[in-house]
């Protein structure tokens, strides 16, 4: 199984933005991602980010703006 996490790094990370929805605005944006238990941590930490992101507020699964934050 091929994983190409890292080829969509230039448009995810962009620093000082938020991603927002481009239906309703909201920056309450989620991404689908797969995340493992740390024994270490005792928590679920992250593994995978994909590309899928969905809108919490209006539930649609979108392409994020992404938005200079104040
Ligand atoms: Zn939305």
């Amino acid at each position: 199984m091929e994983k190409s996490v890292e080829s969509d790094q230039d448009h995810e990370c962009v620093i000082g933005a938020v991603p927002t929805c481009p239906d309703c605005g909201s920056d309450n944006v989620v991404k689908d991602a797969w995340a493992y238990w740390d024994p270490d941590v005792g928590a679920w930490c992250l593994r995978t980010v994909f590309d899928m992101c969905c809108c919490d507020e209006c539930g649609k699964e979108m392409t994020p703006l992404w938005r200079k934050a104040e």
